[in-house]
């Protein structure tokens, strides 16, 4: 019987959450999900000095933001805790113990700067292998005690000479590092905190750990990891490094060319679905083909073998498309709770619907079809939520902003006097809209005898102040039967 599928996304909260690291927290969630096992969040925090709360907790709130639920972790509990790197230092200890009784572990009393100086001068003479510590070779005894007696040291792991390091990849294959290329590394700094690839080695055993899957970045570390797995007799995890994220540039996704926290692109306005959808083609294909996909066809669908081994490229006009094919696909309710907060973040209130179309009598509810009816009609026309406020501008103030084509509209010659007529023909109508308006309109056109455009062009221009926008029939229900008559009327002595 195969182990049971078991995967962990280890964030250090010393930041915000990365695009990159949102998009190994996905892969790592739907492979979980694909293969009925679990989805762990460890969280790495043993630099004390980086580390901080405000992080920790915008980390998770992007997680949940995209849907990412974990099954052990911080706030979930589980069995194999705690998931506080910080709250594991006795199981570290016993490692380090062992370590020292056994050799592999040695302390190692140079200096930051003498290290550099052995590092540099290896480069220079171009020689084969690594540089080697002067205490790799120190009597344990002697150590020990110029180690109690006071004196400053690291503890580094004594890697093996003359090894192959195989790391078996479901995405690279495999890989494979000559020990005598891989340094000593420090296991457990001198303030006493074991290091990240000590730490990581250990829980990915203790939280039985089946597939590690991470950025390519992690990829050096794996060597390490694995020696010292071997030195415990740890069972050795799977790999799957997913590959870089490149900007538009081609180099790897940085500031210069964009956001790179996920939390920027929340405060923005992006929908989740579409960050969702976005993050998983980064690397990760369905087919040669298939852009748009939701959670439940990625799950059908994801295996490691598709993702694929070079660079994946962070295209912004793939996620704007994405972006606009999500809104454009949101249920008018779900929309509109969506966009209900940009409206509040920008101090517009939503009128209460007449009466006799909302059917409702109560103010906070009568809202919600009036923002059921804005969300609706610009389903089409936004790229983010948070474009919302300015577009929809005008059905919020008293004054409309008339924009120079719209102007000119108002400025044709019999524009204002076919605006009166209509506002005249309206204001008998006995419902509000008319109920067919398309008809209604059209009619209209033929009584006075102008083109359908010759009318629609001013209405639109008085109503919103621009010829684009939502469809005029969505526009009359949004503005209510007093406010289109007095645009229409008003529009006459504003010019
Ligand atoms: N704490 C590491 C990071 O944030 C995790 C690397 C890993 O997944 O092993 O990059």
């Amino acid at each position: 019987m195969t182990d049971p599928v078991r995967v962990r996304f280890a964030p250090s909260p010393t930041g915000r959450l990365h695009i990159g690291g949102a998009r190994t927290a996905l892969f790592n969630w739907a492979f979980a999900r694909a293969n009925d096992g679990a989805f762990i969040l460890r969280v790495e925090d043993t630099d004390s000095e980086r580390n901080s709360e405000d992080s920790l907790h915008s980390i998770l709130a992007s997680m949940r933001w995209l849907g990412l639920d974990w099954d052990e972790g911080p706030e979930a509990g589980g069995a194999a805790g705690p998931y506080f790197q910080s709250e594991r230092r006795d199981s570290y200890q016993a490692g380090i113990e062992r370590g020292l009784a056994e050799g592999w572990l040695y302390r190692c009393f140079a200096t930051s700067d003498e290290i550099q100086a052995l590092r540099d001068a290896h480069r220079e003479q171009k020689a084969h292998g690594c540089w080697a510590s002067p205490s790799r070779d120190l009597d344990p005894a002697t150590a020990e005690r110029r180690a109690a007696d006071g004196e400053s040291c690291v503890l580094r792991f004594r890697v093996p000479l003359g090894e192959e390091i195989l790391v078996r990849d479901h995405i690279r294959g495999e890989v494979r590092f000559r020990s005598d290329e891989v340094e000593d590394w420090v296991a457990v700094r001198s303030n006493g905190m074991p290091t990240y690839n000590f730490c990581c080695a250990l829980d990915d055993d203790a939280m039985r750990i089946s597939h590690v899957i991470r950025g390519e970045e992690h990829l050096v570390n794996t060597p390490k990891q694995i020696l010292l797995a071997q030195a415990m007799s740890l069972r050795v995890p799977d790999f799957a490094h997913v590959p870089l994220i490149l900007g538009e540039d081609g180099k790897k996704l940085s500031k210069r060319t964009g956001d790179t926290a996920l939390g920027d692109y929340i405060d923005k306005g992006y929908p989740p679905e579409a960050m969702f959808n976005f993050l998983a083609l980064l690397g990760f294909s369905i087919d040669d083909k298939t852009t748009v996909f939701n959670r439940e066809e990625l799950l059908a669908h994801f295996d490691l073998k598709r993702i694929s081994k070079g660079g994946a490229l962070f295209d912004t006009a793939k996620l704007h498309f994405l972006c606009a094919e999500y809104i454009r696909h949101t249920e008018p309710a779900e929309l509109a709770q969506r966009l209900q907060p940009w409206l509040d973040q920008a101090g517009l209130q939503p009128p209460s619907m007449d009466s006799e179309q909302a059917g409702s009598d109560s103010a906070s509810t009568s809202r919600k079809p009036w923002l059921e009816t804005l969300a609706n009609a610009f389903r089409e026309r936004l790229g983010l939520y948070s474009e919302l406020p300015d577009k929809a501008a005008f059905l919020f103030s008293d004054h409309v902003e008339i924009d120079d084509k719209a102007q000119k509209a108002l400025d044709a010659e019999g524009a204002q006097d076919l605006l009166l007529r209509l506002a005249e023909a309206l204001e008998q109508e006995p419902l509000f809209p008319p109920a067919d308006w398309s008809a209604w309109i059209k009619n209209q056109a033929a009584i006075m005898e102008v083109g359908m455009g010759k009318l629609m062009k001013p209405m639109r221009a008085a109503l919103s102040g621009t010829l684009g926008g939502p469809e005029l029939a969505d526009i009359l229900v949004l503005l209510g039967r007093d406010r289109v008559l007095q645009r229409l009327r008003g529009a006459s002595v504003r010019s």
